[in-house]
């Protein structure tokens, strides 16, 4: 099947389908600047560590080191658009073709793109919250003491180090997660965009799922059971998706 036949597969899919979920990582955030963790050359693994970036350990161990890596890069996400393929996400969702999205993202791109059902099951950096008592603050009470040179940020009830509301690596999973999970029973058609498929237990999540399409610039371990597999980038797929549907993304 060529290019075309398959985005007119995909288009035929979603119509038929009753219940669709799309699931998102981080290659469709490339496209609006932010780099994902895997893709070759431009991946953030082949530039930090992620143990030592996004772990519960490090943090606990070294709380300013652990700001010091990540808070920067963070913040930049607030500059952050969103781009064609979040744009066209939302769409479908208003449209009535897209039951919701799951998305691996701490970005909140789909939201600031207007999808309204988005379940972020590593979290997002809206928030942020003290490891000691658990009090919330917005992301800015964190930042501000940082960027004035109060490093590690903390609590102003209990002195305990602040956290975002992010899953770290040996975090237990949240409260999202196990939504997705429910929501995804019954899922007649999944579409996955711009994940390598490699990170657990979100990777099994397809499973879940009758249909399976995945866009994806590389290839992934389920292209082998996917119904559909259409390697290229996510703006464009879904770009070349919405005029299907009679619609230009305004990206
Ligand atoms: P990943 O980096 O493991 O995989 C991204 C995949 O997207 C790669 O296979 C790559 O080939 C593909 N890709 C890159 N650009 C693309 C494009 N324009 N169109 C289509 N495909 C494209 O990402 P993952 O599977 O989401 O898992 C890694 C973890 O990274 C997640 O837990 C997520 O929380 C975290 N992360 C999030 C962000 C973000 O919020 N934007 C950024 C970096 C990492």
């Amino acid at each position: 099947m060529d290019y075309r036949e398959k985005i007119k597969t995909l288009a035929d899919m979603i119509k038929e389908s009753e219940k669709t979920l799309a699931l998102t990582g981080a290659g469709i955030s490339t496209e609006s600047g932010i780099p994902d963790y895997r893709s070759p050359g431009t991946g953030l693994w082949e530039k930090i560590d992620p143990i030592k970036a996004a772990s519960l350990s490090s943090l606990k161990r070294d709380p300013a080191g652990f700001y010091a890596i990540n808070l920067k890069r963070w913040l930049a996400y607030d500059h952050v658009k969103p781009n064609a393929a979040h744009l066209a996400l939302a769409r479908l969702e208003k449209m009535g073709y897209l039951l919701g999205i799951i998305t691996q993202n701490i970005d909140s791109l789909h939201k600031k793109a207007g999808s309204e059902r988005v379940w972020e099951v590593h979290g997002h950096l809206r928030t942020c919250r003290c490891m000691e008592c658990g009090t919330g603050y917005n992301m800015s009470f964190l930042s501000d003491q940082v960027e004035s040179g109060k490093n590690p940020p903390l609590c102003e009830k209990c002195k305990g180090v602040l956290r975002p509301d992010v899953v770290l690596f040996e975090d237990h999973m949240s409260e999202d997660f196990f939504k997705a999970c429910q929501v995804l029973s019954g899922c007649r058609l999944l579409i996955v965009a711009g994940s390598s498929l490699t990170v657990y237990p979100v990777a099994g999540l397809p499973e879940f799922a009758r249909q399976v399409v995945i866009i994806n610039k590389e290839p992934t371990p389920w292209d082998d059971r996917a119904n559909l597999v259409i390697n290229d980038s996510a703006g464009r797929v879904f770009t070349d998706l919405m005029a299907e549907f009679g619609e230009k993304p305004d990206a």
